[in-house]
């Protein structure tokens, strides 16, 4: 499985084949720095517009394929994760760098939201005027689009990528899907998983290679609709601009920097089990991880006790290890960025509690807790994207949530506390897509939109309705007999 001679290639029109330019780029065990795991294509924009061609033949059969017969290919495509689990999930963690259970239950998370996505698609129709409205009969109905281009990033390679493209080939578009390059490996396997369930040819074509050379052959083709992007803030902006010169919708899931709020009445033990799971899960590379912690005074002390506690002891290392509760950070350029954040922190005057770098042999960093961030310094206000925790003391419940709110970002958010009325101004007043109520920042279930506001988002979120929805066009009916 870690033979350093594998060659993969692009999936287009059902055929593997090789980019224009043979150049190739390998992924690295995150584990073991310097190791190759397999070699793929660096594509270029000719590679692209070949699966824009391929994707649009096929759109014309597939948007006529029934309902039914859309779901039966999606059950099976899911059929085979789940048999694939395993296999699918030693990718996912040597690649990206994540827990062999965090993996896991990445796959899982993809079963559960494409089984959703599955049944919804059975009783997602229009809706039909009251009878009597006028001398016609009118109703809303749903056409797919056409191409959709799906660009996801590494952290969550599988899952992302799922929440996306199922739904696009559920409401009859066909999709061409540009894996991170950091993760290409469990792109591919997902491009083969598409193959080995039916999908016909076209339906579903990955290329890969550098967003930065390829991306904007996708974005820019009017054949392609729709862009479905999850990623940083920085590039969603990118896509945006060059996606409005043709109008071409867009689902821009982007960065975060979420705040999880303890009140002083809170349980202090699930508000730190909250803040280490969404704190240090994937090594805090989450788009929803909480990075800030606001803490009310009479508590501060105490939980910032009982957090370190839990961070002394968590295992940090081997990814492959049942053992390991936090493995390495996602590859050097993200290694030099986090450790270029702590060190940028400690030297704007934040107090480092704990953390560091962890052993040696791959990019590991112990969890990172800071104490007394203000909204001045770089940690309050950028998102580091790996495990490093801001904790600002605050006193009364409207500071807590201006300090929350006072950023352009918008994704996820938290409060611990057993006050209803505190909860449900929280709920009211929180600029946020996601608010949880003694539930981490992480939570999510397929039934609800996932998405982000202000500067975390764009266009209809993922999951539930929205989901569907963003994927297709809306055509009014008017009939006179
Ligand atoms: P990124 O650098 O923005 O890359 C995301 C994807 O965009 C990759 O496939 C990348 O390709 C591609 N890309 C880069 N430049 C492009 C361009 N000019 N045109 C088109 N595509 C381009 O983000 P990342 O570093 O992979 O992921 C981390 C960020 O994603 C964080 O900010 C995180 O918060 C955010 N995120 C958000 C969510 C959410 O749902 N809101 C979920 C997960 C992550 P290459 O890999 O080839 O560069
Ligand atoms: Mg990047």
């Amino acid at each position: 499985m870690t033979n350093p001679t594998r060659l993969f290639t692009n999936f287009i029109g059902g055929a593997w084949q090789p980019a224009h330019h043979a150049e190739t780029f390998s992924d690295e065990n995150q584990a073991a720095r310097g190791s190759v795991l397999a070699r793929f294509q660096s594509s270029t924009p000719a590679d692209v517009t070949a699966a824009v061609d391929a994707a649009d033949k096929a759109f014309r059969v597939w948007r006529r394929a029934s309902v039914a017969d859309r779901q039966q290919l999606g059950s099976r495509f899911l059929q085979l994760l789940g048999e694939r689990r395993e296999e699918l999930a030693r990718i996912v963690s040597q690649e990206n760098g994540k827990t062999i259970r965090e993996a896991r239950a990445e796959v899982d998370s993809a079963i559960r939201e494409g089984t959703h996505h599955v049944h919804q698609i059975g009783t997602f129709g229009g809706h039909v005027l009251p009878a009597g409205a006028g001398a016609y009969t009118g109703w809303m109905q749903y056409h797919p689009l056409g191409v959709a281009g799906i660009i996801s990033p590494w952290n969550f390679p599988l899952n992302v990528m799922c929440r996306k493209a199922l739904p696009a080939l559920l409401t009859g578009n066909t999709v061409v899907f540009k894996p991170a390059t950091f993760t290409p490996w469990t792109g591919i396997y997902l491009a083969q998983l598409f193959e080995g369930a039916g999908f016909p040819a076209g339906v579903f074509n990955c290329v890969t290679g550098l967003g930065s050379a390829i991306g904007n052959a996708l974005i820019e083709d009017p054949r392609v609709r729709a862009i479905s992007f999850t990623g940083s803030t920085e590039v969603g902006r990118k896509i945006q601009a060059r996606a409005a010169q043709r109008l071409t919708r867009t689902q821009l899931e982007l960065g975060g920097k979420n705040a999880l709020i303890v009140l002083e009445d809170a349980n202090l033990e699930t508000a730190v089990d909250a803040a280490v799971t969404a704190g240090f899960a994937c090594a805090g590379q989450w788009c929803t991880s909480t990075s800030r912690l606001l803490l009310q005074a009479d508590i501060h002390d105490a939980f910032l006790d009982r957090l370190s506690a839990r961070c002394a002891r968590m295992e940090v290392g081997d990814p492959l290890d049942e053992r390991t509760e936090m493995g390495p950070v996602a590859g050097p350029e993200q290694f030099r960025t986090i450790t270029a954040a702590i060190a940028q922190a400690s030297s704007e005057g934040a107090r480092l509690v704990m953390g560091g770098l962890g052993d040696d042999g791959g990019y590991f960093i112990r969890p990172t807790v800071f104490d007394g961030v203000t909204p001045a310094m770089t940690l309050f206000r950028h998102e580091v994207f790996g495990p490093v925790l801001a904790a600002t003391k605050f006193a009364t419940l409207d500071e807590a949530l201006r300090l929350a709110n006072d950023l352009p970002y918008g994704l996820s958010s938290a409060l611990f506390t057993r006050d209803v009325a505190a909860a449900m101004r929280y709920i009211n007043e929180i600029e946020a897509g996601m608010a949880h109520v003694n539930i981490h920042t992480g939570f999510k279930d397929p039934g609800l939109p996932f998405g982000g506001w202000k500067e975390s988002g764009f266009g209809l979120p993922e999951n539930s309705r929205t989901g569907l929805e963003f994927f297709v066009d809306y055509k009014s009916v008017y009939v006179k007999a």
